[in-house]
């Protein structure tokens, strides 16, 4: 290992920091920034000191493989919405030194070096044939040369970073054109941009464009998000920081990658689906082996194989974080046991990769580095699930797991097992949560109070919330003194305890600017993005409230029209005031007069079911139009009233009915509380 001057240099200025905080005196809250955010205290400053001596920080082999091959970088990439507004923004993450080795007192020095790693940005050769740009959104676009032009590898979130991006590679690589898109996995971050491509593309090069994705693609593609959108994207705001600032005691990234780019999603189906391990494909003269690992960390997804360059797609199988096993924005569970059984398979069939790359991060190079990459985060999965299930047949409860697990030495040495985006302590509860579900066993968790009622109770047992909000500040400055570790956990406690203060009464600005004060310091010393990001925006939510508009729904109206029309009836459903519709019972007949199908709509008991139909089944009233315009109604373009009165649709029956049908369905906004009652 080579001495390098920089390891010296970054605890030094990490302490100069540090002291920069002690010196503050206690008074914390004059020195918040304009967000309102708190200055890191003393023993913030002293646990993310400690983190420098708990990683590798004298290896450098990440900064050298991010940077391999850069053909051409953009230094002001920025990316317009096509609607206004910014999309995508590099520049903003300039605070992040290059070396990532200047980390501030209040960002845990792991998670700033994973930021600077990711700021890493530009069009780069991965090896012959094939490139990457990397930093124009959340995710990855590798590009493939095949004898007449070109595979792309993942387009990305957004039709605007997809176009831009796509631009820069034919402006430094020249004019190619497309044969094919690749779709790794279902996730949005994949193919939500693809129409940033089509659109650049003759009609020619579209119509004989080959579209190659893993079986059940278009059916996870599009409907991830349908029945519990609303509430999974008001947590992803929480996930991704999107109310933070980009700053210091903000957001910083995501570990993934920087943000996902919130702009225009876009879809299209795919042409060649693979079902089958082993599959090969030759696409305008290269060859492709592809592997499915449906299951893992997507519900469709698969990695691949160019055995004439001896690379290795990984898609997002693996990736130089621990992944999610469990999403904080809300999502079902994944299963650890079948992941890493997958990257056993794909380390044993790929053997001979000599490079590999993926859906995000940088590549690796060197058949030996690939493979010791694969086996540990192959072991780090299965340590994950095996010890998990260990601890929970001897009885420990998630929070127990939680805190008690932690990887061995030899897994533990890489900085590509830690917990940037998913962590062990998350992922050791998501084991539990996918054998045992929510419940422990414990009766006392049974039938407690609901959060804000047992708050009360807490609190008026206590000595009431001024006894407790002086007790909770004596803890708070005490803390601030405190070793890391007794600090942490007085931090975590308070947290716990001015949650009831808060649920009790969300009126007590005291109790919410101190409990804000608190997810500060804990957002600070996170080493996960998302989990700084959900204690600093929960902060900023404490001190500002909950945002005046959720993310709009319209923005997911492309891919909506290629979601089963069964589903949006599904999710209709789960939209049914149940008061309101008490007592009522009625049928509903919408036909699609492009799709030439009808659907018959019961309500009764309450409930909405759905079913095909035939085009002359009698309904209390019957609803006709074009799939595109059901989207546009569901998604709020529309208003039912405008409809009713437009050339463009037709009804039968009771307009009243109709009416009447649709106000009993909740138009959820998407920006309710989360750190409030
Ligand atoms: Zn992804």
């Amino acid at each position: 290992m080579s001495f390098s001057p920089r390891v010296f240099l970054s605890p030094f200025l990490g302490i100069a920091l540090a002291l920069a905080a002690c010196d503050s005196g206690p008074d914390q809250s004059s020195q918040a920034n304009s967000a309102g955010h708190s200055a890191p205290t003393a023993s913030t400053g002293k646990a993310n000191q400690q983190v420098l001596e708990q990683r590798p920080f004298d290896n450098h082999s990440d900064f050298a493989n991010a940077r391999r091959g850069l053909i051409a970088q953009d230094p002001e990439l920025m990316t317009e919405h096509l609607g206004g507004g910014e999309v995508w923004n590099m520049p903003d993450y300039d605070f992040v030194d290059a070396e990532g080795e200047n980390a501030p007192a209040s960002v845990n020095p792991s998670l700033w070096r994973q930021a600077a790693l990711n700021n890493i940005h530009g069009l780069f050769k991965v090896t012959e044939g094939l490139y990457q740009i990397r930093g124009y959104d959340l995710a990855n676009m590798s590009i493939i040369e095949t004898d007449t032009g070109w595979i792309l590898v993942d387009p990305l979130t957004a039709r605007e970073t997809a176009s831009k991006a796509f631009l820069f590679a034919r402006e430094h690589l020249g004019e190619k054109p497309v044969r094919a898109i690749i779709f790794t996995h279902s996730h949005i971050d994949h193919f939500g941009g693809v129409r940033g491509v089509l659109q650049h593309l003759s009609d020619a090069e579209q119509a004989n464009l080959r579209i190659i994705a893993p079986a059940g693609f278009e059916d996870e593609a599009t409907s991830e998000n349908i029945i519990a959108g609303p509430a999974m994207t008001r947590r992803a705001m929480f996930m991704y920081g999107k109310r933070l600032r980009r700053d210091d005691r903000g957001h910083v990234g995501t570990g993934l990658g920087k943000g996902p780019a919130f702009g225009t999603f876009g879809f299209a189906a795919p042409t060649d689906v693979i079902s089958e391990t082993g599959t090969e494909l030759i696409v305008d003269g290269v060859p492709l082996v592809f592997q499915m690992v449906s299951g893992s960390e997507a519900p469709s997804e698969f990695t691949f194989y160019l055995p004439e360059r001896k690379a290795f797609c990984g898609a997002e199988l693996v990736s130089r974080n621990l992944h999610n096993l469990y999403t904080l924005r809300g999502a079902k569970v994944r299963n650890a046991r079948i992941w890493s059984g997958y990257i056993d398979e794909a380390r044993r069939r790929f053997a001979e990769a000599e490079v590999y790359f993926a859906s995000h991060h940088w590549p690796l190079w060197g058949r030996d580095n690939i493979q010791d990459f694969l086996v540990k985060q192959r072991d780090t999965y299965k340590f994950i699930h095996d010890q998990s299930v260990r601890m929970m047949n001897q009885g420990a409860t998630p929070r127990e797991i939680a805190e008690n697990l932690q990887l061995p030495a030899a897994l533990n040495e890489e900085f590509h097992n830690q917990g940037y985006y998913g962590t062990v302590s998350h992922n050791a509860k998501a084991v539990y949560q996918s054998y045992l579900g929510w419940f422990t066993a414990n009766p006392s968790e049974l039938n407690p109070l609901p959060e804000a009622e047992s708050a009360k109770r807490y609190v008026a047992m206590m000595g009431g919330a001024d006894k407790i909000l002086d007790q909770a500040r004596q803890d708070f400055e005490a803390a601030s003194d405190m070793s890391a570790t007794e600090g942490r956990d007085t931090y975590r406690w308070l947290g716990e305890l001015l949650n009831h203060l808060v649920f009790a009464d969300p009126d007590n600005n005291e109790a919410k600017a101190l409990l804000a004060d608190v997810y500060d310091q804990l957002g600070y010393q996170a080493e996960s993005a998302p989990w700084r990001d959900f204690y600093l925006t929960g902060a900023y939510e404490l001190r500002h409230g909950s945002p005046e508009e959720g993310i709009k729904p319209a923005m997911m109206r492309e891919v909506l029209l290629h979601t089963p029309v069964s589903l949006f009836f599904d999710s209709m459903a789960v939209r049914l005031n149940a008061d309101d519709a008490e007592g009522e019972a009625m049928t509903i007949k919408i036909t699609f007069t492009d799709l030439q199908e009808s659907y018959l709509l019961t309500l009764q008991n309450s409930v909405l079911h759905n079913r095909l139909t035939d085009a002359d089944t009698p309904a209390d009233a019957t609803l006709m139009l074009t799939r595109p315009m059901f989207v546009d109604l569901l998604v709020g373009n529309a208003g039912l009233k405008e409809l009713l009165f437009s050339d463009d649709i037709r009804f039968e029956g009771s307009k009243l009915d109709l009416l009447g049908f649709f106000s009993m369905l909740d138009k959820p906004e998407g920006r309710f509380n989360v750190v409030t009652p």
